[in-house]
């Protein structure tokens, strides 16, 4: 009898743990604070209300106050009032925000790695002292304006958008498609092709103030449904030459912020499996069928196997590359590689963890849908598989394959 009721008693399953391989076990005290306190506010503030936003295509602005108070502006850039730190907080922060939410991963990665990165990259002393300061703050938010509506994957050759040098002036006329945070933000980053020698250089506009700069929010889309993106129109911009960034003189210049940045996608598609896989494991555990927990089937158990290898293969990727950015030695194939190889796993491992949830797959009250929905987003933008590619097929072959 003793027995029979220790039997009964419902057996303790382990809580769903992304991290199979312990890395959090490699991080330093800093990193691990950080972290914390990141964990902490998309759990409590980000968690209960994202779906609200994700089904109504709205940003939460009213989760800046507590994104200030994280104080993790200016991660990874030093001085200029930036939080500081490693390429590898930075990293590790994306990933955390993306566990429980890609969008404002985005927003975070398209504010702080585009907007900032691009003046960090290529902004004067000055232009750097000027605007970076109230953006590590979050006083003043910025976008990233590269992709048009004729000109994606092949921005390096042919922007159509133009800036024309008059004087201490310069005149910028084209559009913007896709650009993420552009229909609310403050300031945007908008390279354009130098009519005189036809490189592409960058310009910072102020979205609120500059005649003839103007947004329509793009509606309807899937993916990343929190991050507002916009189709900006560039109509006689006039700029004084303070606003070109001066250290940016062709798109090599955008390439350097484009590496980090994929860097930073990589780490936010990792993060996005982790959070499926944690909601898919918890479900699986509690869900009942044929009188037993879906957990215990062998066939979902191979799901939810194949998802825990492609996390931990892209978790262990992920620290490499940090570790490779960290000894200066992190090249756009290792960023590209990185970008296309965990975005991949990214369609995969969300895919079996919609499969998990049956029909609540595809109910937003689940979660598993929203991070079904925006892995398509992260596969794409920031250059899409096929380029990253061909990044990495120049670098292993010696041979360009772009046309
Ligand atoms: C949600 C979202 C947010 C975004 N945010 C921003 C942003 O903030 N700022 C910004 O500037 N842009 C942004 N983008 C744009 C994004 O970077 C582009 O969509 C992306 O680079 C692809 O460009 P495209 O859409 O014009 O596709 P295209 O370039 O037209 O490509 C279409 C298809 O053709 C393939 N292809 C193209 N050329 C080749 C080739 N030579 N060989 C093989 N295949 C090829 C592509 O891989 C793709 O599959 C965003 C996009 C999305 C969806």
């Amino acid at each position: 009898m003793a027995n029979a009721a220790k039997n009964d008693k419902p057996k303790q399953l382990p809580a769903p743990n992304s991290d199979f391989y312990q890395l959090a076990d490699t991080l330093n005290a800093e990193e691990h604070e950080v972290l914390n306190q990141v964990r902490v506010f998309m759990e409590a503030k980000v968690a209960p209300i994202i779906n609200k936003y994700w089904v109504e295509d709205a940003f939460p602005f009213e989760l800046i106050p507590a994104i200030k108070e994280l104080g993790v502006g200016g991660v990874g850039m030093q001085g200029y009032g930036c939080r500081g730190g490693s390429a590898l907080l930075f990293g590790l922060i994306a990933m955390e925000m993306a566990r429980v939410d890609a969008s404002v991963a985005t927003f975070f990665g398209v504010h702080n790695g585009l907007a900032m990165g691009s003046i960090y990259a290529t902004g004067s002393e000055e232009q750097k002292k000027k605007w970076l300061p109230p953006m590590a703050r979050f006083e003043k938010i910025g976008c990233f304006g590269l992709t048009e509506p004729l000109v994606g994957s092949g921005a390096s050759g042919g922007l159509t958008t133009t800036a024309k040098h008059e004087g201490d002036t310069w005149i910028v006329n084209g559009q913007k498609k896709w650009i993420g945070n552009s229909p609310w933000c403050d300031l945007s980053i908008i390279w354009a092709r130098d009519v005189a020698d036809n490189q592409v250089k960058a310009f910072i506009v102020e979205n609120k103030t500059t005649p003839g700069f103007s947004v329509e929010k793009i509606q309807g889309k899937f993916g990343l449904k929190v991050v507002q993106n916009g189709l900006i129109t560039l109509k006689d911009v006039r700029l004084p030459e303070e606003n070109h960034l001066q250290a940016g003189q062709s798109f090599r210049d955008t390439a350097r912020v484009l590496k980090m940045t994929r860097y930073l996608v990589a780490w936010e598609a990792t993060g996005c499996q982790m959070g499926a896989y944690e909601h898919a494991l918890k479900y699986a555990q509690e869900r009942l069928q044929f009188g037993k927990p879906i957990a215990s089937f062998q066939l979902i158990q191979d799901l939810l196997a194949k998802m825990i290898a492609n996390i931990t293969a892209c978790q262990c990727l992920i620290v490499r590359m940090a570790q490779l950015q960290a000894e200066g030695k992190m090249n756009d194939a290792h960023a590209a590689l990185a970008k296309a190889f965990t975005t991949a796993r990214t369609r995969e491992t969300v895919a079996w963890a919609r499969e998990v949830f049956g029909g609540n797959g595809l109910a937003a009250e689940y979660n598993v849908a929203r991070f079904f929905c925006d892995a398509e987003a992260l596969y794409s933008y920031e250059g899409t598989y096929q380029m990253q590619n061909l990044i990495l097929g120049k670098a292993i072959t010696g041979l360009s394959a772009f046309i």
